[in-house]
Parts: structure tokens; C-alpha cells; sequence
């Protein structure tokens, strides 16, 4: 074995360089890829522009993977089996794959339960270590391995995370028949969302977003309303769509204090917020009066736990989770810096997922 290969790795905030690496060595029970596509996320994002946050700063190696910065990213991410490890079933050379990158020890008091989404030790292959995305090759253990159909497009395969954070918090929610749903934000997770809403028949989708180009996503991606909260009273047009009532849930993609205040108002009595977002260190301020005199109740969901990627690569399979969409642009590993992280940042109204072509990172030289 041995040999060397391309990796993008994050050192630090606004730092982030293509290095060459060792390619990783194969364990038992692992599994080797050659990554295809790969979605920078928001918390990619973060990271670059003042990170470390999720990422193991150097000299606080993660406590699974023993890994600090600098560290290879990309958690949203397809590829193609390369080599199968000892004692591995069911997985073959050539299969097309998408990897759930949550990482989870199997043995604390919340996975014991099966919520790896909660680990103690929780961490994500591609900012807490064991290789990521943005590698020519990573290693991943095999129980992390999803098989995509072998008529899925690789740069569908990329999207299934993303799509299983919203699937997840729309599988979690109390979401039935007939509900009026709101969602605030329509970045990558408000639209993934909606079209998780839109799979499983919502009829009343409302998107607060400020805006008009993802307002716009918004509807192309099936949501019946949408609402600039700069301009209109989101609370209003709610109560107007819903014959005063206010929204059965609400699902906060956005993480912003007045969206939390304006959604959590249009929530009628015993409706549910749910919170997806990411706020860092941030606390958020709660109305517990109208929380109180109407039992609306406030909750939060994270990832995806076992099942929730298998769903989701079926529905997208079957054509009920329509997501090509979502791709606006296909960069190098060379150009995750100026045309993705910049883009996502200056060119916020054109882009909600960017994808990297790992297949060019052949090509592409190192930073010096
Ligand atoms: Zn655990």
C-alpha cells in the first residue's frame, strides 16, 4: 500500500489548503472509497470563516478519532467502493455509496438506546477526523456505508445528507394530515425541508425567507406560500392561511432570534417549533407566556439516526424527493475557498448547495 493523495484540510479559520497526504490504510470491518461529489455545508462555512468550532482545534484531538486540525473536510458526500475490509459483507468493489458521517461510540448511555444522533462522543467523519469528502480517498467503517441504486446520479448521492437532516426533523415531528406547516429559512435545510414536506403530502407549506431568489427556490420546490419577513407580517399571513388559527409546526432552518419570535407566534395552541438550526454558543429567548397559555412546546432534532438515509435514498429513487434542484454550481477541490465558501457568503441569493468534483483532484496542484 502506502502512496500519497490529494486532501483538502481545514488548518484554521480562512485557512483551508489542498495538501498531499497519505492515503488512508484499510482496517477490518472497513471499508476504502474514492469520494465522487461532495456538498459544502453551512458548518463547512462556519468553520472556514471563524472556526475551529465543531472541528478539533490542534492539541484538543477528537476523542474517537484521536484527530486534530489541520483535518480533511466534506460530511456531505457520494462515492464509489475501492477496496472492502476484512470480515465486511454485503458491501462490493465498484458500488456506488453515500456515507452517513455521523460518528457515534456504540456504547454510551444515549446508543445504548440507538440514538447515535446523541452520542456522548459524538462527531462527523470529515470535521472530527477519520478522513472526509474532500480526500481522493477516505476510510470509513462499514455500518456507515449506504448503497445508492446503481441508476442514481453521483451528485444526487451527495445530497442525501442534507436531505436526511430535514427528513429526520419532519420524520420526528408530529407532522399528520391536513397540518399547516411554516418554515423559517430557505437555505439548503429550510429547502430540504420543504421537499420532505411536499414527499409525505403536506398541503399548507409557507416559507419565510428574505431573499426573493431562495423565496423562489421555495416555491419551484413545492411550498404554497412564501413570505418576506422584512416586508409582511409573517404571523398574519399565517393566521390568513389557516382561518386564524395559526400553524400546526413550524421548522426553524434559519436561527435567528426574530424568526424564533415570529414563528413561535404563528404556532397555534398545542403546535409544535421544532429547531434544526445551529447556534453555536448563541442562547435564544423564549415567549414562555405564549408558550405557556397555549401548551406549545418547543423541540430540537439533530442529524439522522439509522433508517433515515435508507429512506431517503428510496424516496429520492422512487422520484418523491425531487432534489436536483438543489445543485447550482460544481467546483474543483481547488476552488472550495474562492468559489464555494466565497460564493456561499457574496452570492448568497444564487447558491444553496455547491458541490466539489472530487474526480478533478488529480489535477489540481497543492497550496504552497
Ligand atoms: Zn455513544
Amino acid at each position: 500500500m502506502g502512496g500519497t493523495m490529494k486532501a483538502v484540510r481545514f488548518h484554521a479559520a480562512k485557512d483551508i489548503r489542498v495538501d498531499e497526504v497519505p492515503i488512508p490504510e484499510l482496517k477490518p470491518g472497513w471499508v476504502r472509497l474514492k469520494p465522487a461529489f461532495v456538498g459544502i455545508c453551512g458548518s463547512d462555512l462556519h468553520e472556514y470563516e471563524d472556526g475551529p468550532h465543531i472541528i478539533p482545534p490542534k492539541g484538543s484531538p477528537h476523542v474517537m478519532t484521536g484527530e486534530a486540525a489541520p483535518i480533511t473536510i466534506g460530511h456531505e458526500f457520494s462515492g464509489v467502493i475501492d477496496q472492502v475490509g476484512e470480515g465486511v459483507t454485503g458491501i462490493e468493489v465498484g458500488d456506488k455509496v453515500a456515507v452517513q458521517p455521523t460518528i457515534y461510540d456504540g456504547g454510551c448511555r444515549a446508543c445504548k438506546r440507538g440514538l447515535t444522533n446523541s452520542c456522548d462522543s459524538f462527531g462527523f467523519i470529515g470535521l472530527s477526523g477519520w478522513g472526509g469528502g474532500m480526500g481522493e480517498y477516505t476510510t470509513a467503517p462499514a455500518e456507515y456505508i449506504k448503497k445508492l441504486p446503481k441508476d442514481m446520479d453521483l451528485k444526487i448521492g451527495a445530497l442525501i445528507e442534507p436531505l436526511a437532516v430535514a427528513w429526520h426533523a419532519v420524520a420526528n415531528s408530529p407532522l399528520k394530515a391536513g397540518d399547516a406547516v411554516l418554515v423559517l429559512g430557505g437555505g439548503p435545510i429550510g429547502l430540504a425541508v420543504v421537499l420532505s414536506l411536499v414527499a409525505k403530502g403536506c398541503k399548507n407549506i409557507t416559507v419565510a425567507e428574505i431573499s426573493g431568489r431562495r423565496r423562489q427556490f421555495a416555491k419551484d420546490f413545492g411550498a404554497h406560500h412564501v413570505v418576506n419577513p422584512i416586508e409582511e407580517d409573517v404571523v398574519q399571513k399565517t393566521k390568513d392561511l389557516t382561518g386564524g388559527e395559526g400553524v400546526d409546526l413550524c421548522f426553524d432552518a434559519a436561527g435567528v432570534q426574530k424568526a424564533v419570535d415570529f414563528g413561535l407566534e404563528s404556532v397555534k395552541a398545542r403546535g409544535t417549533f421544532v429547531n434544526i438550526a445551529l447556534w453555536g454558543a448563541q442562547r435564544v429567548a423564549l415567549n414562555m407566556t405564549h408558550m405557556l397559555f397555549g401548551e406549545r412546546k418547543y423541540v430540537a432534532t439533530v442529524t439522522y439516526v439509522d433508517g433515515d438515509f435508507e429512506a431517503v435514498i428510496e424516496a429520492v429513487h422512487r422520484g418523491d424527493l425531487k432534489a436536483d434542484g438543489m445543485i447550482t454550481k460544481v467546483i474543483r477541490p481547488d476552488e472550495v475557498a474562492e468559489e464555494g465558501f466565497k460564493a456561499l457568503v457574496e452570492d448568497k441569493e444564487n447558491q444553496v448547495k455547491i458541490l466539489v468534483d472530487m474526480s478533478k483532484a488529480k489535477e489540481v496542484s497543492t497550496t504552497k
